[in-house]
C-alpha cells in the first residue's frame, strides 16, 4: 500500500552522516507529560539529532507496559512541533506502519524482536513502498547476520535507499554482564558486507545496566559507528520500561561529552589525516617484510625437512620445541612484547612447520 509521509524532505540523509547522529528519548512514551519533558530537556543539547520514544514495545513477557500505541502518536508530533526534534518510533507490523506515517513520524524503527520475522518485516515493506522516509533495522535477537541481511534487502527491494542499521547486542546464553551481548565482531562483518549502511550503536539495550553505558559507546566510536541511540529518562528509576538502563537527560550529557570522537579529531586538526596515511604504509612495508622473513624461515624448515629424512628422525623433537619456546618468550618480552601473542604467534608458526615437514617425509610434493 503506499502512502505519502507528512514530511517532503527526509529529517537525516544516512548516507550522509558526518557527525556521530545521536539520538535520544525514553524506552517508552509513557505519558504526554514525561514525553515533553524529556524532549524539552534534551532539546537543550545540541548535540542530540533525533528524539525516540516507544508506543508499541514488543514485550518478551505478557503483563508488561505493552505502550499506548496510536494515541500516543499525538505526543511525539507535539515534541517535533514543540522542539524541532525529528522524531523516531518503533513499528513491528504493517498497521503500526500505516499509522506512524499518517502520524508524520519522521524517521521508523525496526525492533530485534521484529527482524528476526520475514513476514512483518515484510509486511512493513510493502506498506513503505513509494514512500521515502529513513529507516534503522536493529540487528535481530538472535546473532544471525543473514537475517539482518535480509530485513534490509526486503525495504530494498521496494525501493527504500535511507537505511541505517542499529546495534543493540545479542541474546546468549550464560551469564554475562551485558543484557545483551555486543559480539562486535558481527557488525565489523554487516559492514565489510554492507558498506553503504552506517551502524547506530543502542549502548542501553546491550549494556541494561548504567555502568556499562559509557564503555559500549565508546567502543562503539573505536569501531568508528555513525551514532548512537541512548535511552533518557526524566526520572530513570520510576521507568515503566527498561528502568535499570535508562538515565537522565542531564547524564546524557555528561557522558556525550566525556566520549573520544575519533572521526572529529582527525577531521579537525589540520594534517593529522596526511599522518594516519604515512603511519598506514609504514605499517604495510613492515607486514611485508614479516611475511618475506616468515617465507625465509618456511625454507629453512623445508631444508631441515629434508635433512630430516634422509637420516630417519622424527618431524616433532620436543625437546627443541621447549627450548624454542622459551628462548622466543625471553627475547620477546625483552622487546616489549607479551607472552600470549609469542604464544599464539609460535604455536601457529610450529604448526604449520610440523605439517609441512610431514609433508616432505611422506613425499607429498611441496610447491
Ligand atoms: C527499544 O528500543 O526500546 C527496544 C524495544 O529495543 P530492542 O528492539 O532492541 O529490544
Ligand atoms: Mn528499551
Amino acid at each position: 500500500m503506499n502512502q505519502t509521509t507528512a514530511q517532503s524532505q527526509p529529517v537525516v540523509d544516512f548516507s550522509q552522516l558526518k557527525d556521530p547522529f545521536l539520538i535520544a528519548g525514553p524506552c517508552s512514551a509513557e505519558t504526554e507529560e514525561q514525553v515533553m519533558e524529556t524532549a524539552r530537556a534534551l532539546a537543550k543539547n545540541p548535540a542530540i539529532k533525533a528524539y525516540r520514544a516507544g508506543i508499541w514495545k514488543p514485550r518478551t513477557r505478557p503483563n508488561a507496559f505493552e505502550g499506548h500505541g496510536g494515541p500516543a502518536l499525538a505526543w511525539l508530533a507535539k515534541v517535533k512541533q514543540e522542539t524541532g526534534l525529528p522524531v523516531t518510533t518503533e513499528v513491528a507490523n504493517a498497521a503500526h506502519t500505516e499509522e506512524a506515517l499518517k502520524a508524520g513520524v519522521d524517521i521508523l524503527w525496526i525492533g530485534a524482536r521484529t527482524t528476526v520475522n520475514p513476514f512483518s518485516v515484510q509486511e512493513i515493506a510493502d506498506v513503505l513502498k513509494g514512500v521515502d522516509i529513513p529507516v534503522m533495522v536493529k540487528n535481530p535477537v538472535t546473532p544471525d547476520l543473514q537475517l539482518w541481511f535480509g530485513a534490509f534487502e526486503r525495504l530494498q527491494n521496494v525501493g527504500l535507499t535511507n537505511l541505517a542499521a542499529i546495534h543493540r547486542g545479542f541474546t546468549s546464553f550464560g551469564k554475562s554482564q551485558y543484557r545483551n551481548a555486543p559480539e562486535w565482531s558481527i557488525p565489523i562483518d554487516f559492514k565489510r558486507q554492507m558498506p553503504g549502511i552506517p551502524i547506530i550503536c543502542d549502548p542501553s539495550h546491550i549494556a541494561g545496566n548504567r555502568v556499562l553505558l559509557s564503555h559500549v559507546a565508546q567502543t562503539a566510536l573505536d569501531l568508528d559507528y555513525a551514532g548512537l541511540m541512548i535511552e533518557t529518562h526524566p526520572r530513570p528509576d520510576e521507568a515503566w520500561s527498561d528502568a535499570k538502563q535508562q538515565i537522565t537527560p542531564d547524564d546524557l550529557a555528561l557522558l556525550l561529552s566525556s566520549l573520544r570522537y575519533s572521526r572529529q579529531v582527525i577531521e579537525a586538526e589540520n594534517g593529522v589525516d596526511d599522518k594516519l596515511e604515512v603511519l598506514r604504509s609504514q605499517i604495510d612495508k613492515i607486514d611485508r617484510k614479516v611475511l618475506e622473513v616468515l617465507a625465509e624461515r618456511m625454507q629453512v624448515v623445508k631444508e631441515i625437512g629434508t635433512y630430516k629424512k634422509e637420516k630417519g628422525l622424527t618431524v616433532l623433537q620436543i625437546s627443541r620445541w621447549s627450548d624454542i619456546f622459551d628462548e622466543r618468550k625471553k627475547n620477546g618480552a625483552s622487546l616489549g612484547l607479551t607472552e600470549e601473542m609469542i604464544r599464539s604467534l609460535f604455536e601457529l608458526i610450529h604448526l604449520e612447520s610440523i605439517s609441512l615437514q610431514e609433508k616432505i617425509l611422506r613425499g607429498d610434493r611441496i610447491d
